[in-house]
């Protein structure tokens, strides 16, 4: 098409139409990448998961204009032997999928393990044996906790950069005993991150691996019983939507005094999409994705979404809006907790220019506003 014609990569290579498989492209991440890649590039994606709901817009009717660049596969990565052949199908793969729900980790270790490493072996393997370049997606978490947790509560030293920032070449994994099974998902990554790097090494392996730091937006997670199961808990952004529409109070865990950054996902996807396009500047590389400018503590962000949502409903907030609860008593035995998490952005900034865009007020308009449009 024109359009593929015109394109061009960092160094001002035309963009060659290609191949890329996704896998778990039926999740929040997933659906924005193959969303954006049918809008606005000339590639073709393989998308395999074996959910399709947030996927619907991009296969029905079966008259959109990217018919013949889009085709999705119900397939389970732990037990299809169609996979292989999948891969050999493409130019490039994506793994997205996994468990990756904090109320999961410590409530079903083995599934969390199982799933973020033993499944991703074979797709590994599989990019190895065929020189199929590889994007995984592994997690901040990989950190685990800051240098600085460490430190006494009111030590100065818990302001220098030194003990918090998250370096992709230099900040240790830090990760708390084993009966705190909290830890399950990110060793399990941090493991399959060994393996990529190892099967780089030694066997040549094309490989990228991207660490997101809390990417929100519409259709993340679901909101139990109105559009994912009744039971289960996910990620916060859900949780306090979910408070949020049914007129209760929201949830802070052990204080709320965590801290997090938040990107927008629509940020994150061009971060993404520039690695697919400049696999020179990409391969061999781990990346940090975030926004360390948009820095809360969960017990801000519970405030923000309050503020927000009353915005775009027009309800006025409870007059008491947040409670505490334990982390044993939400989370159950073995919950854990990263304390703070910034990334450090010099490496894809350097590889691809990248710098996040949109503030933390304004990603929770757009998303609330599109919750509230959606459910309500
Ligand atoms: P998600 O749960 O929305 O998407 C994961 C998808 O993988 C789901 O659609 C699921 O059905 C699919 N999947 C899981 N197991 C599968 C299997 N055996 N076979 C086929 N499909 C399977 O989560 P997401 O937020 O889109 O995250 C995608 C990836 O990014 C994960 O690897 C996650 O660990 C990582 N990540 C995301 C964030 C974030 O901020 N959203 C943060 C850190 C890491
Ligand atoms: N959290 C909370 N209330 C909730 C859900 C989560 O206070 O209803 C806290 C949780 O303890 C953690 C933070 O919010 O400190 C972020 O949780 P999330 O599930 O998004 O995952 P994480 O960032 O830890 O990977």
């Amino acid at each position: 098409s024109s359009s593929s014609s015109t394109r061009l990569d960092l160094d001002g290579n035309s963009i060659k139409p290609i191949t890329i498989c996704i896998i778990g492209a039926g999740g929040f991440i997933g659906s924005h990448l193959c969303e954006k890649l049918m809008l606005q590039t000339p590639h073709k994606v393989i998308a395999l998961d074996v959910y399709k709901n947030k996927l619907k817009h991009l296969l029905e009717p079966e008259t959109l204009p990217w018919n013949n660049r889009f085709e999705f596969h119900r397939l389970n990565v732990k037990n299809d032997s169609r996979l292989e052949g999948l891969i050999k199908t493409a130019d490039l793969v994506i793994n997205l999928a996994a468990i990756c729900t904090p109320a999961d980790y410590n409530t079903r270790p083995l599934d969390t393990i199982y799933s973020n490493f033993i499944d991703a072996i074979p797709v590994v393997k599989y990019c190895s044996e065929n020189n199929k370049r590889l994007v995984h997606f592994s997690t901040c978490e990989v950190y685990g906790k800051t240098i600085g947790s460490f430190l006494p509560k009111d030590s100065p030293l818990r302001q220098d950069p030194a003990y918090y920032m998250l370096k992709e070449d230099e900040s240790p994994c830090i990760f708390g005993p084993i009966e705190k099974q909290r830890w399950s998902y990110a060793c399990a990554k941090q493991l399959i991150e060994r393996l990529i790097y190892g099967e780089g090494d030694e066997n040549g392996l094309e490989f990228t691996i991207v660490r997101p730091f809390n990417w929100i937006g519409p259709r993340m997670d679901f909101i139990p019983s109105v559009d994912g199961p009744s039971e289960g808990v996910p990620r916060v952004l859900a949780c306090f939507s979910n408070n949020l529409l049914r007129g209760e109070p929201l949830k802070l865990v052990d204080g709320g005094e965590s801290q997090r950054t938040y990107l927008y996902i629509k940020d994150a996807i061009e971060a993404v999409l520039l690695m697919i396009e400049n696999p020179a500047r990409a391969n061999g590389k781990i990346f940090n994705v975030g926004n360390p400018n948009n820095e809360v503590t969960v017990r801000e962000l519970a405030e923000m979404m309050i503020k927000v949502y009353s915005k775009v409903s027009g309800d006025q907030p409870l007059e008491t809006p947040t409670v505490d609860v334990s982390s044993k008593e939400f989370y159950g035995e073995g919950y854990d907790d990263s304390d703070k998490r910034i990334p450090d952005m010099t490496i894809i900034n350097k590889q691809l220019g990248w710098n996040p865009k949109t503030s933390l007020e304004d990603l929770l308009e757009s998303t609330l506003t599109y919750q509230h449009k959606d459910i309500c």
